[in-house]
Order: structure tokens, then sequence, then C-alpha cells
């Protein structure tokens, strides 16, 4: 394996690990210097992504070198300068386009070339890194982080994620005027990213002029330490506070940070005063992100909040096969099928088994077959527990408490059914993260508020009521078991 080889496959093993937003902002442009006597050297375009790569992903990037290369040791960072650029010949690597690749010899590299990597018809404006000057981007075009692979048209809805799809859709068409902000949350790799990116995407498209700023709470804190240190403040403050849509990816690494929370909650109120549209996204719900100044906890929940969940087994397999003409490969049903099975925890373990698959069947230059796919995958599949789908946990909670399925799903309210209701809805919750509105549905027509004070409820009694837990133990045991 060459610098460029050994890179692009622990990008390709990063990928699976890291969120997509991290994994674009701070590995693009990244590539091995030298690798000698186990030490690796990494160049890359800045400081913070030194100090990323360094000091909070560096367990991940060490043990992926040395799984490809038994003797690396430890590996290092610097910041690339032009001359040290030309002078190795280095090659860029482009992580844009989602599956990380090596292009052509920096030397060679031509605008049009690259853009001749995005998807055709794509309105966004593109800025090639340039392959001698990293300063020669203009610092206005920079602020557009976006990546226009992420859009509305490639974002495959399903249950799980309808009303966070439909309300980050409207707000596009309407920015400001809808709800604001609109927070979007759900477990990692369920696609909020790729919402929140084609709100972006979306917007530019209709309107190229208008000033999006786009940025995850980690880039945000960083910016500002940055502008603390240069005395610089106020720029760092007007380049937001000018923003006519703002995309903040991430936000509850806000948690725990003072100094950022504030900074942030001044600049959230001169744009929601002048109408402006923010979009915000967490892991979790804003009364759940820990050590969050209340201030800014009441105003995220000012506006709309939608959730998104697990993606059902239908969802999965449209998602695959969108992933996989992205990717000019080609897999049949059964195949399709047989992967969307095995992997159901979110869409980036979903798009990094396919990865697999692709680049394995690449290297050997063969189709895939079922059995292939499965040695293929085989830890990754060997790892993930029986498959509990929303039906199972239905059928088990009846069989549980001794009740008909359609009791669970009727109008009544007699304790004998409301408990048994209550948990399964829970259950589907936290073992599916099914979005709120999904599990309505699958309880007979229920909304969005029922089922979120029905898994509120369980939870709270959990920590009083040992006989529920006990119950709940018991279930989940069953639900997991034969
Ligand atoms: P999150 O930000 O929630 O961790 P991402 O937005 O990064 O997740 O999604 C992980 C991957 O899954 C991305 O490559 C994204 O394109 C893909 N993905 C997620 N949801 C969908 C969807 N509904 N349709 C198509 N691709 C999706
Ligand atoms: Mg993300």
């Amino acid at each position: 394996m060459n610098n460029e080889e050994l890179w692009k496959a622990v990008l390709g093993e990063l990928e699976l690990s890291i969120s997509k937003g991290e994994f674009n902002t701070w590995f693009k442009n990244t590539f091995i210097v030298s690798n000698q006597n186990g030490r690796v050297v990494i160049s890359v375009p800045s400081g913070f992504a030194r100090e990323w790569l360094e000091n909070k992903v560096n367990m991940h990037i060490l043990q992926s070198l040395k799984h490809l290369q038994s003797d690396i040791q430890e590996f290092s960072c610097v910041i690339h300068t032009a001359e040290q650029k030309s002078a190795q010949g280095q090659q860029f690597i482009q992580t844009q386009t989602g599956f990380a690749s090596a292009q052509g010899t920096s030397g060679q590299q031509t605008p049009q070339r690259q853009s001749a990597s995005y998807p055709s018809g794509s309105s966004v404006p593109y800025y090639p890194p340039q392959a001698h000057n990293v300063q020669a981007i203009p610092k206005a075009k920079q602020e557009h982080t976006l990546n226009p692979r992420y859009t509305f048209e490639n974002f495959i809805v399903g249950e799980n994620n309808e009303l966070a799809r439909a309300a980050c859709y409207a707000v596009s068409q309407n920015l400001g005027q809808l709800y604001n902000p609109i927070f979007i949350y759900g477990g990692v790799g369920l696609g909020k990213t790729h919402l929140l990116q084609s709100v972006g995407n979306e917007v530019l498209r209709q309107q190229p002029d208008i000033h999006i700023k786009y940025t995850t709470a980690d880039w945000f804190t960083g910016e500002l330490v940055e502008s603390i240190r240069n005395q610089k403040v106020a720029e760092f403050k007007e380049s937001y506070q000018k923003a006519d849509l703002l995309i903040i990816d991430d936000i509850q690494f806000l948690s725990g940070r003072e100094k950022t929370q504030d900074e942030f909650f001044h600049i959230f109120n001169t744009l929601y005063q002048a109408n402006k549209q923010i979009v915000l996204s967490s892991d979790r719900p804003p009364q759940a992100i820990p050590t969050l100044e209340d201030r800014l906890r009441s105003r995220f929940q000012g506006g709309m909040i939608a959730d998104i969940g697990r993606p059902d087994l239908e969802t999965r397999m449209a998602i695959l096969k969108i992933k996989t003409a992205e990717r000019h490969f080609y897999l049949d049903d059964d195949a399709v099928r047989f992967i969307a099975e095995n992997i159901t925890n979110n869409i980036r373990e979903l798009e990094g088994a396919l990865n697999r698959i692709i680049a394995s069947c690449e290297f050997h230059k063969i189709t895939p077959t079922i059995a292939y796919i499965k040695k293929t995958l085989g830890n990754i599949i060997a790892n993930t527990k029986r498959v509990v789908s929303p039906e199972r946990i239905m059928k088990m909670t009846a069989e549980f408490y001794n009740i008909e399925e359609e009791d669970l799903m009727r109008k009544g309210r007699k304790k004998e059914v409301v408990h048994p209701r209550q948990v399964g809805m829970y259950l589907m919750r936290m073992e599916l993260q099914t979005s709120f509105a999904a599990i309505g549905k699958y309880f007979g027509g229920r909304d969005h508020s029922t089922v979120l004070h029905a898994c509120e409820k369980i939870k709270d009694d959990l920590d009083e009521n040992l006989r529920l837990k006990e119950e709940v133990t018991s279930l989940k045991e069953k639900l997991y078991r034969e």
C-alpha cells in the first residue's frame, strides 16, 4: 500500500465511526506526507484540523492505521504549505463526494475535472480545493461549507423521518416565516446532517445570492476561541449576524460551554428578531441536553421540534438502492434485502457496509452474491442482535400482558389495556428509536403528544416502580430471545 492507498483506506474506516459533518469538516484536504519507521505524518489544511485530529480522533486514526499496517506506532500532523505540497507531488484526498477518493496528482488537477465528480444538474457553486495554494479560495466562498451531495431529492422519506423532512422542506420554501427555529433531533447516522444540508442546498438553488451560514457547534466553538485569541470577536459575531439562514449541526456540543452559549444566545436573538431562519440539529431533544442554559433551551423549544427515528426495512432498502445507484454499482433485490435486514442500527452503518462491499467487489472484480456479502460483512452481521421489528413489539407486548393485539390499537381507556399500550410505545421508542408519529400509527392512530406522554410516563415510573422494571426487563428479554 502506498501512502495514498493507506490514507484512503483509513478514511474509509473512519467514515463509519465519525459523523459525516465532522468527517467532511476535518478530513477534507488531508493526506499522508510520510510513513517511515512506524511514524506517519499527516498533512492538514489548518490548525483547527490538526488539533482535532491529534486530540479528538487520534485513537480512531491510530487504531485504523495500525489495523492496516501493523508496524505503525504513532502519527502527527503538519499544516501544509504550498511548497510542501508541490515538492511532495502529493495527491489530494477529496472527501466531499462521500466515499473518500483520491483524485489525480495535484499538479494535474483542474477545476473542471473536479466539478465533473458532482451530481449533474446541481446548481450549487462548487469551489474546488486549490491544488497549490489553499489560501487562493476566496474567504467569502468558503463560508458555504454545504455539501451539494445532500439534497431533498436524494433523501428517502419513510415513517421515521417524514415529519422532520416535511418541516425542513417547508422551512426551505418559507424562510423565517413558518417555524423558527426548527430543531431536528435523532440518534447518530439517521440523517440529521443530510436534512439540514438539504435545506441549505435547496435555498441556495432558489436564491444563489442569499447568505447562508452552515456550521457545527464544534466548529462554531473553535472559531470563537480563535477569534478571542486574535481579538476578533466582533468580526466573528458579525459573520454570523449577517446570515439570512443559519444552520448549526450537532448543537448538543454547546453543552457545558458557557462562553460559547453566551455568544450563541446573542447571535440567535439578533437573527431571530430580524426574522432570519435558524435550523438546528442535535442527538437529543432540547430538554435532554445537559448543562444547556435555560434561556437557550426555551428558545429552542419555542420553534418546531421534530425527531428522526430509525428507518424500517422498506426505508432501509430504498436508501440502499439510491446509494448503490449513486455509486454506479449494481445490487439485485435479494442482495439489497439481505443487507437491509442485517444492518439495522442506522444509515451510516448501512452505507459503511455498502462501501465495504463495493470496495471489495471492485478490488476482486466480481459481482456480489449473497454468500459473498455474508462473508464480506461477517463480523458486522455477527454483532447485530436479533432483528426486532415494531410488529414484533406489538405481538410480544400483547402476548406478555395476555391481551389481544387489537386492544393495543383500540380506543379503550381501561387500565388493563392502557398500561400495556404505554409499555409497548416505550419499548418501540427505546429499542427501535421509532419516531413518535410512527409509533402513534402502530397503536391505532394516536397522536405525537399522546405517545410522547406515554414514553415519558413509563420512563419516569421505571425509576420508582420495581415491578414495572421487572416487567420491562422480561418483556425485553422475550423480544430478543428465540
Ligand atoms: P446524522 O447527521 O444524523 O448522524 P447523516 O445525515 O450524516 O446522519 O446520515 C448518515 C448517512 O446516511 C448519510 O450519508 C446520509 O446521506 C444517509 N442518509 C440518512 N438518512 C437518509 C435518507 N432518508 N435518505 C437517504 N440517505 C440518508
Ligand atoms: Mg450529523
